[in-house]
């Protein structure tokens, strides 16, 4: 399976928020779309990061609540790992296990963000697939 075709399904949007917003403005988008992370965006139509809701819990955990008031350039990740619509999905699964982190922004051969692929995405498709399967084995099993 590719990422593509998990992006067929669940739609190519990915929500953004500006590097000079603050914490708290990320943390109401992350909340309101029921997100765990948010590319940012430096108001020039450059992606320059990623910030998940870790970042957030992070940034709490060492400057306490005045944290809420950073801006996001403060707390997200600057190096971003991303993957393109051909890849496949176990190719994604194994990125997201070695760095530890949910999120995989894809990027076509252009170098236009498509879309953005979580664990949840992977793990709700590969329930799918094996529900699939058992499906057509019982099927099989009992015309056979
Ligand atoms: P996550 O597990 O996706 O919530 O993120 C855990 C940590 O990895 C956070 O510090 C994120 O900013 C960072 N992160 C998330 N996705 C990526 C990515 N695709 N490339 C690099 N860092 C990431």
């Amino acid at each position: 399976m590719t990422v593509r075709a998990i992006l067929e399904q669940k739609g190519s949007d990915v929500f953004t928020v500006r590097s000079d917003a603050n914490l708290e403005t990320a943390a109401k988008q992350l909340s309101e779309h029921r997100i765990g992370a948010l590319l940012v965006d430096d108001g020039k139509g450059r992606y320059t990061g990623i910030l998940s809701e870790r970042d957030i819990v992070r940034a709490c955990a060492n400057h306490g609540i005045q944290a809420l008031q950073l801006p996001v350039s403060k707390a997200m990740t600057t190096k971003v790992l991303h993957c393109s619509p051909q890849d496949n999905v176990h190719y994604v699964m194994e990125m997201m296990t070695r760095h530890r982190f949910r999120h995989v922004p894809v990027v076509n051969e252009a170098g236009d963000l498509v879309g953005i692929i979580s664990i949840g995405d992977v793990v709700k498709r590969r329930i799918e697939q094996a529900e699939q399967e058992t499906a057509e084995m019982i099927q099989y099993i009992a015309t056979a």
